[in-house]
């Protein structure tokens, strides 16, 4: 039987959840289609079990520095089982949490693998979703009015390297049972420093194979530099302008792998092997075929409004690329949802956005790099101010970092923020705002930063940028 919706999304991740609430809200009768768990790959193999380990992982190192506070632990030692379980729970808990949120917003959630169909007796139009039901009954027959793909990502892997053995993405390592002695990390991006620096706290011999020139090659470089000079003041080994050579990959008891580096071929070992390469759009084996719809170099292309080339069938998240985090893929389902509603909703601004990266220390950015500010013929000005001289961040023992805005000397905008060091993944949130509110610098350090804190980081070094900071 065939059931009408104002709305059928396809995915039930972050970008799918999100959507589904917001239709809901507005009064949409709205249907969700998941093959796996409500949550998607934030919830269940992305941001949240990620963060947990690393929070694991960091209190082990801490616990370890202890006597450094004037507290004497002895025998500090990490039950990995535990830490798995405490994930796990968290995980649990959240998901529950989307799953009580659906019930709430009156979504219907057909959990199985859903298909966009071309025009059929259901419906002129190409959008009818099919539904082969995971529970194995009959598929269900979705005639909506509008849809949204949501069907995320996947980890990408590089051609001829098997994933498998020893040799794991970030799905795998996730359900890893035991900390491994070591390991080599194929991709020094997001996700591979996040794996870098959870795995040295907990103690392996970490090694880091970057293709760039250095590691998080999108962040601006002095962020770059100074991530590369703590992960290795923890022991990580990295190397840069290091291309893999997937084909010297042998598995034993051991795993090596081969690279090339500044035209040397290099062998590397260790117990496993986790390849962080970027993700892959989720484009196959939902009915793409069967519309108009375009795929461009991977990704489904949309306009400002996340409307694919039929204008019903609308695409956001992982699945359109651009940035793929898990903020970005609910705004993105809002903006499509406000759309369908006639809401009149802005564009997104991805200049807007706060990216951040929860190793230790963290990182967090908003805006363009100095070097890209200085590419589109910004003439720039720079305020960096050091968590050395905050007396928070030595309160809490990690002074490792800083505090950099770039902004335009002519028009005193504020075109990035770019931040390492403690807790800086919740600061950064001051510097987003003060973009959306086009803040400068100067309006910036007039807002009183209380004392002590970590944000005094932020207004020192929008004083900085006029040369006036106090401590510097
Ligand atoms: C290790 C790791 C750490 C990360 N950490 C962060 C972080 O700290 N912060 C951050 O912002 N982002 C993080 N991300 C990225 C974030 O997880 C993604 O950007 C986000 O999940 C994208 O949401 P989405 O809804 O587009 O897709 P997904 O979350 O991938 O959801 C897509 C859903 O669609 C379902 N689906 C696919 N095809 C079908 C079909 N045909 N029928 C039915 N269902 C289907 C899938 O089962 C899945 O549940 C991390 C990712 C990884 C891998």
């Amino acid at each position: 039987m065939a059931e009408e919706y104002d709305l059928v999304i396809l995915g039930g991740g972050t970008g799918g959840y999100v959507a589904a609430i917001r239709a809901s809200q507005l009064g949409l009768k709205t249907a969700l289609v998941e093959k796996g768990k409500l949550g998607g790959t934030c919830l269940h193999k992305g941001c949240i079990p990620s963060k947990a380990l690393l929070r694991s992982a960091e209190v082990y190192a801490q616990t370890k520095n202890s006597e450094e506070f004037g507290v004497l632990s002895s025998d500090v030692s990490v039950n990995f089982g535990k830490v798995q379980e405490r994930k796990t729970k968290i995980v649990d808990q959240l998901h529950k949490g989307v799953q009580h949120l659906m019930k709430q917003g009156k979504i219907d959630i057909y959990e199985g693998l859903g298909r966009i169909l071309g025009p059929s007796i259901f419906s002129p139009m190409p959008g009818t979703i099919s539904v082969e039901m995971n529970n194995g009954e009959d598929n269900a027959m979705l005639v909506p009015k509008n849809v949204i793909v949501a069907t995320g990502s996947r980890p990408r892997t590089l051609p001829g390297l098997e994933i498998g053995g020893n040799v794991m993405t970030s799905d795998e390592a996730l359900a890893m049972e035991e900390i491994p002695k070591s390991i080599i990390i194929v991709g020094g991006g997001v996700i591979g420093i996040e794996w870098a620096s959870m795995l040295s706290d907990f103690g392996s011999d970490v090694t880091v194979i970057e293709y760039a020139d250095r590691i998080i090659p999108t962040e601006d470089k002095e962020i770059s530099k100074e991530m590369q000079r703590l992960m290795k003041k923890k022991g990580v080994k990295i190397v840069t302008s290091a291309k893999v050579l997937p084909e010297t990959l042998k598995q034993g008891d051991v795993v090596s792998i081969s690279a090339e580096v500044k035209g040397e071929q290099k062998e590397f070992t260790a117990a496993k092997v986790l390849v962080s390469v970027g993700r892959q759009a989720n484009v196959e084996g939902i009915g793409l075929e069967n519309t108009d719809i375009q795929v461009e170099k991977g990704y489904i292309a949309t306009n400002e409004f996340f409307q694919t080339k039929e204008s019903h069938i609308y695409a956001i998240g992982d699945v359109i690329g651009g940035l793929q985090l898990a903020h970005v893929a609910s705004h993105e389902g809002i903006v499509a949802v406000e759309h369908i509603a006639g809401e009149n909703p802005h564009p997104i601004d991805y200049d807007l956005v706060s990216k951040c990266i929860y190793s230790a220390p963290e990182a967090a950015s908003v805006g363009i790099t100095e070097d890209q500010a200085k590419e589109k013929g910004f003439k720039v000005k720079t305020g960096k101010f050091s968590f050395k001289a905050i007396g928070k961040a030595l309160v809490f023992g990690e002074s490792d970092g800083f505090v950099k805005i770039v902004a335009d000397e002519e028009t005193n905008d504020i075109l990035g923020v770019h931040m390492i060091g403690p807790h800086v993944t919740d600061m950064i949130s001051e510097a987003g705002l003060a973009k959306v509110l086009d803040a400068t610098p100067w309006e910036v350090a007039h807002t009183i930063h209380p004392h002590p804190s970590l944000s005094e980081a932020m207004g020192e070094a929008a004083l900085a940028v006029d040369g006036k900071a106090i401590h510097g």
